[in-house]
Parts: C-alpha cells; structure tokens; sequence
C-alpha cells in the first residue's frame, strides 16, 4: 500500500486506541508511538503485537517508537487527590513523602532543591500553576503562589530557568528500555535531553537495537542542538513541554530552527504536540490546527504526530484521515515545493551528498518516473529523503529493521527484498518492485542510486538509470 503523501504520521496508541490499531493504520499512521509515561508493560507489548500484525495486513512496514518518559518532575499525591491553591498563598514543597493539602506538597526530587534559587519559578500542569521560590534548603523550598488553581496527584512541575542536575535516564527508564527492546521497537525516544551526552548515553544502552530520537523540549536542548543532532537518528519538535518551558512566540521560531537543522543534516524530525488538540472531544479540528498542521508539511518535517488525538481522544481514527487528507492537500499544491525548496539544505561535501543530489537532479531532468536508494542500512534512502524530490522514494533493503525504520523518513516507501548478486540483478529487483508498487508505469525510467560492494553500509558510490518494461 502506497500512501499518497510524502509527510508521515506518527500516532500514540492509549486506551482509545489500543485495539484499533489497524484501523489507524488503514486511515495513514505510518509510525506508533507507545508512550512509555502511559500504560503497563503488557498494554505496550500487545499493543505493539496488534501493529506487527496491521504491517502485515495492509503490506507496509511500519514504525514502533517507544517513547521513554525521561527525568520528568512530578509533584506527588494528595490527601483526597486533590487540593486548590490560592493565589498569593504560601506554598511548601518537601522531600517528606506524607499526602499533600493546600499548605504543602511532596516533591521527591532532592536534586532540584539543591539547584533552587530565591526567584526561581515553578511551573506546575503545564504551566497552569506558577510557584517562586522565596526560600529553600537541601530538602524543602518556600514558594509563593503566583498564579493558583487546582492540582491534583502526581501532576508535572517544569523549571525553566534552572539547568537541573538531573542524569539524562531515571531508574523507570532504564526497566522501559529494557522491555521496548524486548517488545523490539523500531526507534526509543528520550524525554527531555539537556545535552548531547545524554543522546550518547541512550545510544550506548540501546547498542543498534533501534533508532534514537531526541525529544527537544528544554531550552537546554536548543543551546545544544548542533550536538544533539549529531548524535541522534532523529528528533522531535516537543511542543508540549517545550511551550511550557519558553514563552508562546518562542516556540514557532524555535520549531523552525529544529525543522532546518534536522533538515540539513538528513535527520528525520517530527513535529508533535497540540496539532489537531480540539479533535480530542470533536470530530472536526478548528481551521487553526488545520493550518498548523500545513505549516508543518510546507516547513519539510519529516512527520507530524498526534499524542492524545489518537491516544485517549474520542475520535482517534478521525484524527488520522484528517491529518492524511490536510497532509495530501498540502502536496498537490503548487506553491508546496517551492516554499519547501526554499529551506532546501546545501549539499554537503561527501561523495554520497554528491551522488544524492544528482539523482534528484536526473530525476528532475527525465520527469517522471522514480527514485530508487539501495540499502541495507538506511542511509542511502535518508540521503535521497534529504533532497525533498518529487518522484517517490523506493527504498529497497534486505533488512527488516532498516525497512521499519524508514518508515518514519519522508517520502520513502520501504520494501523489504532479497540480497542482489550483481548490479543488473539489482536493476531488475528495482524496476520490477516499482512497477509492481505503481510507482512507476512501463516506459518510464528510474534513477537507482547503491553502493557496491552490496551490504556494505555507508558506501554510496554508484548511479544507474533504468526503464520499466
Ligand atoms: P510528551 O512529549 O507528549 O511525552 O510530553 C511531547 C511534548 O512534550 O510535546
Ligand atoms: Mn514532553
């Protein structure tokens, strides 16, 4: 199956979706998200079961993404589950674990006290509740309530101002990698990177089992992106958090950023958070997220991804067809591959860039037709995605993992082929897969780019035009 856009999806399974995963596949979800904040071991496991068998039902290979939670901070519970806080009011936060109440709260992070400063502030449930720091020790802090409301058990506090002492990986995400490699997923995102060191530490654990994903989400992360990128498979434009952590007219600027420079090097990068938000209790979204979602295609992002639309939402399936309609509209405009080419990356100096830009170009100059990456990595079919062509994407590889891996990569349509003996059994196994694919009608030519000697990764040196027949 072939989907008619070049922009992927990334949809989170949750409970409203679990069980209809095939569903979400049919309706355009290229990439799953099992949101390892969320859920038990066993619902990820049956969940990711239900999308290996969706790949085989609608013969697409499909993307698992394990979403690690990160040192995410959380208050703790509350006496009853719930307290309100004034505005105005003071407000305590402490190591002691005892059930909270309007006056006090567990925060059980002892690293965070120690970082504190007078005039520090506290973001609590996404930014709705604001605390500052009057006065802390190692274990507990004073705060005042500068903007009060209703909180509840376990809800997140951000610090936007304070670079946190925080190891990159807690206890928790340690037991969910392990288990998101038993269940064999495809890419494990990290939550709040600070650094690349941190990339190069969930890279290490995951020892080429999987992709890695940066979540840039933490003004510390965009100081870093240069690193980060470098030492990421991927990476995510974490709006949710991110906008709790920086100023709303910040945000925008910084998604640009993050989208260019993924771009630039050839890493695939998602955009995500609030794209289609009203959809969660309504069958239609407002013509803002519409738009949003446009931008995001026009901006180049590799995918867009949808977090409680399709996770706890009352129209998850709907979510989907609505991105894959918006998406597929962008593309046949007229005016999208200009606006997109005007972010086009500069070729880099390597032969492969060298090789890559020439294929878009011979494309380009014969028309019509398609592309076709040799690989038994992935790298050479990112090099191509790099390009942003027009003519799709036929990624051939021997390689399972590396066909589900592009499957979050723009405009490539990952096909899972035998090892080829020659340059023209290759040829062959090219044109007869496009053809058989409709990517390609007879008459048409197709440009291949490979590296020979076949299975040797990351040696891109050839170039072959072909006609289907
Ligand atoms: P989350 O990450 O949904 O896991 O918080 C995405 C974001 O913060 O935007
Ligand atoms: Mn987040």
């Amino acid at each position: 199956m072939i989907r008619g856009r070049r922009a992927r999806i990334v949809a989170t399974l949750g409970p409203a979706s679990r069980d209809r995963v095939g569903e979400l596949a049919r309706a355009g979800a290229d990439v799953f998200r099992l949101n390892f904040s969320h859920g038990s071991h066993d619902d990820h496991r049956a969940a990711a079961v239900a999308v290996r068998a969706a790949e085989v039902e609608i013969g697409r290979p499909l993307a698992l993404l394990a979403d690690l939670q990160g040192p995410k901070l959380r208050v703790g519970k509350f006496r009853g589950g719930k307290a309100e806080l004034a505005t105005g009011a003071k407000f305590r936060l402490e190591l002691d674990p005892v059930e909270g109440d309007t006056k006090r709260v567990c925060l059980p992070h002892p690293e965070i006290f120690a970082a504190l400063k007078p005039g520090a502030h506290l973001l609590i449930d996404d930014g709705r509740l604001r605390l500052e720091v009057a006065k802390h020790g190692p274990d507990w802090a004073e705060c005042v309530v500068r903007q009060g409301g209703p909180i509840s058990d376990r809800k997140g506090v951000n610090v936007p101002s304070v670079v946190l002492p925080l190891s990159a990986m807690t206890n928790k995400d340690y037991a969910d990698l392990q288990a998101a490699l038993e269940i064999g997923v495809d890419w494990v995102a990290l939550s709040f990177v600070q650094q690349a060191a941190d990339m190069a530490q969930l890279r290490k654990l995951i020892g080429g089992r999987a992709a890695a994903l940066a979540k840039i989400e933490k003004p510390s992360a965009l100081a870093f992106l240069d690193e980060i990128l470098d030492a990421s498979d991927g990476v995510m434009v974490a709006r949710g958090d991110l906008g709790v952590e920086l100023d709303p007219e910040e945000v925008p600027i910084a998604q640009k950023r993050i989208v260019r420079a993924a771009r630039l090097r050839g890493v695939p990068v998602i955009v995500a958070t609030q794209m289609l938000d009203s959809m969660v209790s309504a069958p239609t979204p407002t013509r803002a997220e519409a738009s949003d979602v446009a931008n995001a295609v026009y901006e180049g992002a590799d995918a867009l991804m949808l977090s409680a639309e399709s996770a706890s939402g009352a129209f998850p399936v709907e979510a989907v067809t609505m991105m894959d309609r918006i998406i597929a509209r962008v593309e046949r405009d007229p005016a999208w591959p200009g606006l997109m080419d005007a972010e086009h990356a500069e070729m880099g100096g390597a032969d492969a860039d060298a090789l890559s830009a020439a294929a878009r170009r011979a494309a380009d100059a014969i028309g019509q037709g398609c592309l076709v990456a040799y690989t038994s990595g992935g790298a050479t079919a990112r090099r191509l995605a790099r390009e942003r062509p027009l003519q799709p994407i036929l990624a051939l590889t021997p390689s399972r993992d590396a066909a589900r891996r592009l499957a979050l990569g723009w405009g490539i349509e990952p096909r899972i082929v035998p090892q080829p003996q020659s340059v023209d059994d290759m040829t062959e196994m090219a044109v007869r897969n496009a053809l058989q694919m409709g990517l390609v009608k007879p008459g048409q030519r197709l440009v291949i780019v490979a590296g020979v000697p076949f299975g040797t990764p990351g040696a891109t040196n050839l170039l072959r035009l072909a006609y289907a027949r």
